[in-house]
């Protein structure tokens, strides 16, 4: 049951989200153009892509935001 209930908790807060709209609040930034999002209410993980859209945070394109944050850190620190 307990199981169950759970299962209804997060199917409620998706329910919520789809008649609300997602809560959103960024995690994360990449560089100045690239940001992690989360929604606090269902906790779906978003990202924007390269034409500046929001897109689901896929184990892909967290990767591809890992190389990118590396990327801009790095040659941040050359400049200064
Ligand atoms: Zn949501």
């Amino acid at each position: 049951m307990n199981t169950l209930s759970l299962t209804d908790k997060m199917l409620t807060r998706k329910i919520l989200c789809s008649v609300f709209g997602h809560k959103i609040i960024t995690t994360r930034n990449i560089t100045p153009n690239f940001r992690e999002f989360e929604c606090t209410v269902c906790h779906l993980e978003l990202t924007n892509d390269a034409n500046g859209k929001t897109t689901s945070l896929t184990p892909h394109l967290r990767e591809v935001n890992e190389t990118l944050y590396n990327f801009h850190n790095r040659r941040h620190h050359i400049a200064v």
